[in-house]
């Protein structure tokens, strides 16, 4: 029974350490190092190339290393194997920390201190209580839910915006197209936590942000082309958005020439809101895989119909 890593290799170390003690009858290879790629049954990847999935014809599952995976071109999978998301307690607490942090940091206007530093100003701001701010969250899946459940700790007060409605304590839910706007006129911090599909292209738009309450601040970590580059820029420079945090850009890299990288009102970080951690994603992993020696069904597996 062979499994192949074929994704980060700073992480790789971790995932074979992990297999070899606690799944020493699989065998765990890591890519360049594949052996006969006809022996492969799983595959743990980022990117998954058609040329490539065409050399594994026994491949039974498709893992991805991370829980996105707009990046995987689902028309190359063949239909029979189940393409696998990453829904692992490691990146939930990334994506706990990343949001935490930056609402935090735009409630307590760390972003304004840091510029009355670099011009030595010392200028108190008002400290408005936690409970004067909404913080809205679009997708209440795996990430939006368990991020809305650490700030409920903060006192903020909760939204929630869902394709599918939601019952969440202590959070105004909405659902589907026609609560959008209403869910939005109420945001003074607007979270994107949603899957890159045709639905949610482009939906951090102009007209979106004219939703929102004048002064509002947007922070991304879905994916970089949810948002329309322009459109932002527009928003910030006209006040109708105080400050966008982008842990996502579209390309990624964000070229050195990007308007955002100057703009006193992005904050830009290279897509590390949550990373996958071997220690925590291993076992998960592994039960998978004894699922589908046992016959049984396979869990986080991709709704292809839906795209994510
Ligand atoms: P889930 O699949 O668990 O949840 C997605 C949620 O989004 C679901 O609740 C779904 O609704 C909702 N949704 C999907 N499409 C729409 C739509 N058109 N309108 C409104 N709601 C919609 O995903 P996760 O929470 O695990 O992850 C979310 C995304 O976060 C990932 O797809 C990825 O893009 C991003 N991410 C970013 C990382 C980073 O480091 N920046 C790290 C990890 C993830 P429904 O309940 O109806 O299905």
């Amino acid at each position: 029974m062979s499994i192949l890593y074929r994704s980060d290799a700073a992480r790789a170390a971790g995932w074979a350490n992990y297999f070899a003690q606690h799944a020493p009858d699989l065998d765990f290879r890591i890519w360049p190092d594949a052996g006969d790629l006809k022996e492969v049954e799983y595959l743990i990847a980022w990117q998954a190339p058609a040329g490539f999935l065409a050399e594994l014809p026994k491949l039974k599952v498709l893992f991805s290393s991370g829980a996105g995976i707009d990046h995987v071109d689902l028309s190359a999978v063949p239909a029979h194997i189940p393409l696998v998301r990453m829904v692992e307690p490691g990146i939930i607490n990334g994506m706990v920390e990343y949001v935490s942090l930056a609402v935090l940091a735009l409630h307590r206007d760390f972003f304004d201190y840091m510029a009355h530093k670099a011009n030595h100003v010392w200028d108190p701001l008002e400290v408005p209580p936690a409970s004067a701010r909404t913080v809205g969250v679009m997708g209440l899946g795996s990430l939006g839910c368990a991020v809305l459940e650490r700030l409920a700790a903060f006192g903020f007060k909760l939204r929630g915006w869902n394709r599918s409605p939601r019952t969440l304590e202590g959070v105004e839910t909405f659902a589907g197209a026609d609560q959008l706007q209403p869910f939005l006129a109420g945001c003074d911090v607007l979270i994107c936590l949603l899957p890159l599909t045709p639905a949610t292209k482009g939906i951090l738009n102009r007209e979106l942000f004219a939703a929102l309450p004048k002064g509002a601040a947007l922070v991304n970590v879905g994916r970089g082309p949810q948002l329309v580059d322009a459109d932002l820029i527009e928003a910030l420079d006209s006040g109708q958005l105080s400050r966008a945090i982008l842990d996502v850009t579209e390309p990624e890299p964000l070229p050195a020439d990007h308007p955002f990288w100057a703009h006193p009102r992005v904050f830009v970080t290279p897509h590390v809101a949550s990373m996958t951690q071997p220690e925590s994603a291993a076992p998960i992993l592994l039960e998978n895989i004894r699922r589908d020696q046992r016959g049984e069904a396979l869990r986080d597996v991709v709704d292809r119909g839906r795209g994510y």
